[in-house]
């Protein structure tokens, strides 16, 4: 099986040390395998995305000592081909429109508990009928029940990780889709949801291994159901654990002092970087 891996980051910000980690870790797999590595813009999400971090991204992660092959794919220039697959799916009745807001849904809880995976259905059509009519905005969701039959239950549904996840979940893991309820798979301000944007990319992609920080670990049981769902390959997952800070707390974008910029400005050079983060391209 050729070795196809991708960094794929979000430019909603500067990229900090953890990216820097994550990019170098599935650059040196796909060099020590002999295989390729990709950079994917995700950059779906319009009203939270610049163009300037693009170019931002580009920029530092050249810096870091990174190839990729060209052309980079950009997630804003394939939304057609994602609609597609949400129009797949409905056909096949596994999604329905959802009018509530997360304010609805989340009636009721207090602000420090977690928020409870949504489940619901489509509405009667009359009652659709007329919300649509009044102009209501709406969510796209994939109902899990109509996946639970479609799939005839969801204990098929595995995935190989040789990394791990956050509780050290390794080896043959079984998909646990339920835990996250019905997601959205596209909203009147995103037009398509981050999940099934991934699955379509990777495999478009011929992406045979996702190497990533293990705070997407629990995504890859998401992704596990839609790849089943879109008759889609399931690449080999990696996660990796996330690097902290002095204050043992995760690198953010938010963190200013920490982003490959600033630490470029302050004089550290690509190869200090790879020895503070354990990992050379
Ligand atoms: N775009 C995602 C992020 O920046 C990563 C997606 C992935 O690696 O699957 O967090």
């Amino acid at each position: 099986m050729a070795f196809v891996t991708r960094f794929a980051p979000s430019p909603t910000g500067l990229l900090h040390r953890g990216h820097a980690f994550s990019a170098l870790t599935a650059h040196r797999a796909a060099r020590e395998a002999g295989g390729r590595f990709l950079l994917r813009i995700e950059d779906i999400d319009a009203t939270r995305c610049r163009p300037e971090y693009e170019a931002a991204i580009l920029e530092d992660l050249a810096w870091l000592g990174l190839e990729w092959e060209q052309p980079v794919r950009r997630q804003s220039e394939r939304l057609a081909r994602y609609h597609a697959d949400i129009e797949a799916l409905r056909e096949r009745g596994l999604v329905y429109r959802c009018f509530k807001t997360r304010r609805e849904i989340d009636i009721g809880r207090a602000p420090h508990e977690p928020a409870v995976p949504y489940i619901g259905s489509a509405l009667p059509a009359d009652e659709e009928a007329e919300r649509l009519e009044r102009g209501e905005a709406f969510a796209w969701r994939l109902s899990l029940a109509a996946a639970r039959s479609a799939l005839g239950g969801f204990e098929g549904l595995s995935f190989l990780e040789q990394g791990a996840g956050p509780g050290g979940e390794t080896g043959l893991i079984q998909a646990r889709p339920e835990t996250a309820g019905d997601i959205v798979l596209a909203r009147k301000d995103v037009g398509v949801a981050y999940h099934l944007a991934v699955v379509h990319d990777d495999a478009a992609q011929g992406v045979s291994h996702v190497i990533r920080g293990h705070d997407l670990f629990e995504a890859a049981h998401i992704q596990r159901l839609l790849q089943a769902l879109l008759d889609l390959p399931t690449p080999i997952y990696r996660h990796h654990g996330l690097l902290v800070g002095p204050d043992g707390k995760r690198y953010a974008k938010r963190d200013k002092a920490q982003t490959l910029r600033e630490l470029r400005a302050m004089g550290m050079s690509p190869a200090d970087l790879w020895i503070a983060l354990g990992v050379a391209p």
